[in-house]
């Protein structure tokens, strides 16, 4: 029995989807199969589906055998064309696991640490703030097979064992999925996850391999590596991106028949140390930020975007240590000085108790600074200086509050786009746009267009391969070249304008052509929206000043836009020619020489002259000792990591001369 159809699965069916799909086949007794172009697979598989590559409005056939089989087809062509009327996203969760997580191990008393010697290492000082805690190494090691040919009396404890682990990395994610913190995106990675470790394509490869005599954990990276290789083949940017979800998966189960731990971020004893060598935003972003008492990486620098997570969660951070990261492996105990960049380890007891008072005295001045939560700073002429917040992701709402922010000067929407294996869509766009909108009302949210680039792609877009990502094809150059994309964003937008006080910015603008372009797209979505008969309202558009050439035009461009929002992070890095994740460039990569401070200025002075806002969102924003300065220059908005919020108010306020 068949039944054939047209997809109407937003982007098809990808890692989300096919989870769903496959649970709903799952659910009927029938075998059930889905045709496309003559290719069938098995609907109960969420790997093979995925293969089969199924895009939105391409045609397939269900087929079903067996005594369901009219109300499988009759659910599974219900759920391609009309999917939102399919599994909610509590049903996701794992059945019957266990409702919570593992607890976070004790961290081992500082106490019983080692006290002779205290090297001492310098890195970039990425986010201010002391800190003393037990270290915690995150070297996620790589996985080799022994390559062990087995006795024929061996294959079945082998097959048993390799089932073992599979269980056991099922019951893992299963209770992860239990745990009700997860925001929808999250539970459906980790689900589609749970799926790949349960499929059959990758456990019955495994199967094959250990009959064949191959010992389990070099079949688990064999099958893993060609169905890696499958999806890596696929003409689709999501599902090549699918590889390194099987490659995750294989390596769980690798480490459950090794006997290991995975060195999970999740573990992370309180007030801990994070060392590693790399974290990705993305990883970071997830981790129980809490729990973590500083970071200290090989790789990243002051603006990367690490440190941006970890300012604006208030943890200090000494990042670009290089391959001297490697001598903090064994460490036991670490102490860091976020302002200076110094990385201590195993610190004798002189050198502890100094940073123990060190910690205890930057906890008062946290207290004292609270005061300054409320208060709204004005300039001598009464002029309100808006210090607002930087943020990435609905989660950092409450941190933003609970500093005092006036509003978000900056949403960086990238994690938006990171956080998802498949670009998001206009809906979930518009709700995240308009939950920000609804939380910060009547004060402006400023949301930045996509800003990526072939630094930190993400899935769903193809970047070429370039010398030099940080001058190349992203932020509104992408933008720009990819309507589809950037006028999901732009329609997300305009619905959420109509929820509260949405600004929109445009990243890395270099001529005044990008700014007409966009204004164009604007007019085009809002007609489409009012043909459609969607709710939506009109936004501000300002640009961002981070590039030379934007401070260069910035008289003609402040006729163009409603605001200038000067971006020190990437100003600095291409006024002074010196990349900002460069740690032996560090030191020109300094927003005070003299050349960026005019570029600052230069721009203020445009805006100003304009009548159009003129507001700062790179780090600078929040410095104290420059804060003056900007305010001088006209500045009138200010945004910054939310642990800055306070001490820049109150510097501000004490600018009593201004009054
Ligand atoms: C900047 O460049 O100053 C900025 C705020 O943007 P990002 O750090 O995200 O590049
Ligand atoms: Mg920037």
């Amino acid at each position: 029995m068949e039944r054939s159809t047209i997809v109407r699965v937003h982007e098809g069916l990808h890692a989300r989807p096919a989870t769903r799909f496959v649970k709903l086949a799952k659910g009927f007794e029938s075998e059930v199969e889905l045709v496309k172009d003559g290719k069938a697979v098995s609907a109960k598989s969420s790997v093979k589906l995925m293969l089969l590559a199924v895009k939105e409005n391409q045609e397939v056939t269900v087929r079903a055998n067996g005594a369901d089989a009219i109300e499988a087809i009759e659910a599974l062509i219900g759920y391609l064309e009309n999917p939102r009327a399919g599994l909610d996203d509590e049903g996701e969760a794992g059945e019957g696991g266990p409702e919570t997580a593992a607890a976070a191990p004790e961290a081992a008393p500082l106490a019983a640490a080692p006290t002779e010697g205290t090297p001492k290492l310098q890195g970039v000082a990425a986010s201010e703030g002391v800190a003393i805690g037990p270290a915690f190494a995150h070297f996620p090691p790589e996985i080799e097979g022994p390559g062990r040919h087995l006795q024929a009396s061996e294959i079945e404890g082998e097959l048993e064992r390799f089932r073992g682990a599979v269980a056991s990395v099922q019951a893992r994610m299963d209770r992860t999925l239990a745990e009700n913190n997860l925001s929808a995106g999250d539970r459906g990675i980790v689900a589609a996850l749970r799926d790949i470790a349960a499929d059959d394509s990758l456990t019955g490869e495994v199967e094959r391999l250990i009959k064949g005599g191959d010992d389990a954990i070099s079949a688990v990276i064999a099958a893993a590596s060609t169905i890696a290789a499958d999806f890596s083949a696929v003409d689709d940017p999501y599902l090549n991106a699918r590889a390194d979800d099987v490659h995750a998966v294989g390596r769980q189960i690798c480490l459950v028949l090794l006997g290991q731990d995975e060195v999970s971020l999740e573990t992370i004893p309180q007030g801990a140390i994070l060392i590693a060598d790399d974290i990705g935003a993305w990883d970071l972003a997830r981790a129980p930020l809490k729990r973590i008492g500083g970071v200290v990486c090989g790789h990243g620098g002051a603006t990367s975007h690490i440190a941006i997570i970890a300012r604006s969660h208030g943890i200090p951070a000494v990042l670009g240590l290089g391959r001297r990261v490697d001598d903090l492996r064994g460490a036991k105990v670490v102490a860091i000085d976020g302002h200076t960049g110094h990385v201590i380890v195993d610190p004798d007891e002189a050198t502890r108790a100094d940073f123990m008072r060190r910690v205890d005295a930057a906890a008062r001045e946290h207290g004292g600074l609270k005061v300054f939560k409320s208060v709204t700073p004005t300039r001598a002429d009464g002029t309100v200086i808006e210090v607002a917040a930087n943020i990435g992701s609905l989660e950092e709402i409450e941190a933003a509050q609970e500093a005092g922010a006036m509003g978000v000067g900056l949403f960086r929407t990238e994690l938006l786009f990171m956080r998802h294996m498949h670009l998001p869509s206009e809906d979930m766009q518009a709700e995240t746009y308009s939950a920000l909108a609804r939380a910060f009302a009547p004060h402006s949210v400023i949301v930045r267009t996509l800003d990526i680039g072939g630094d930190k792609p993400i899935a769903g877009i193809e970047f070429p391969e370039e010398e030099n990502p940080f001058l190349g094809w992203r932020g509104i150059r992408m933008c720009l070249d990819r309507p589809d994309i950037f006028k999901r964003q732009l329609r997300a937008l305009l619905r959420a304008a109509v929820h509260g006080n949405i600004k929109v910015m445009l990243p890395m603008v270099s001529e005044i052509a990008e700014v007409t372009r966009t204004r164009a797209l604007v007019d085009e979505c809002a007609a489409e929206l009012k043909a459609e008969g969607v709710p939506h309202a009109s936004f501000d558009l300002g640009v961002m000043i981070e590039t030379p050439a934007a401070v260069l035009i910035a008289p003609a461009l402040a006729k163009e836009v409603a605001f200038f929002s000067i971006g020190t992070n990437d100003l600095t890095q291409y006024i002074m020619a010196a990349d900002r994740l460069n740690p032996t460039v560090a030191k020109l990569n300094d927003v005070t020489n003299p050349a960026v401070m005019s570029a600052i200025e230069l721009t203020a002075k445009a805006g100003v002259a304009a009548g159009i806002m003129v507001g700062m969102c790179g780090e600078a924003a929040g410095r104290p000792d420059l804060i003056p300065a900007f305010i001088g220059m006209g500045l009138t908005e200010l945004s910054m990591s939310p642990a800055s919020i306070q001490r820049a108010k109150k510097t501000i306020a004490a600018m009593a001369p201004e009054r």
